[in-house]
């Protein structure tokens, strides 16, 4: 019996912020990358994410569009990863 992909999603994309911070549990990264290596949707989710954090972390404030560092900071809590 296959899991509903919407819920597994939606439970996976919950942990994300905690997994691209690194301050996940071993065995939540594990249950991320299992579902992220079988599924499409999130694995873009997660490189497009990575992306944008990397640029994030490595623009100064002044240089991130005011809208995306809302968006930013409100999906993926970013005032506690810095
Ligand atoms: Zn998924």
């Amino acid at each position: 019996m296959k899991h509903n992909r919407t819920e597994r999603c939606q439970a996976l994309q919950a942990q994300l912020p905690d997994y691209l911070d690194g301050e996940a549990k071993d065995a939540i990264c594990r249950a991320v990358e299992e579902h992220l290596a079988s599924c499409d949707d999130c694995r873009v989710v997660v490189d497009t994410l990575k992306k944008t954090i990397t640029l994030y972390r490595n623009a100064p404030r002044a240089d991130v569009p005011a809208d995306a560092h809302e968006r930013l900071v409100r999906v993926l809590h970013l005032d506690e990863i810095r």
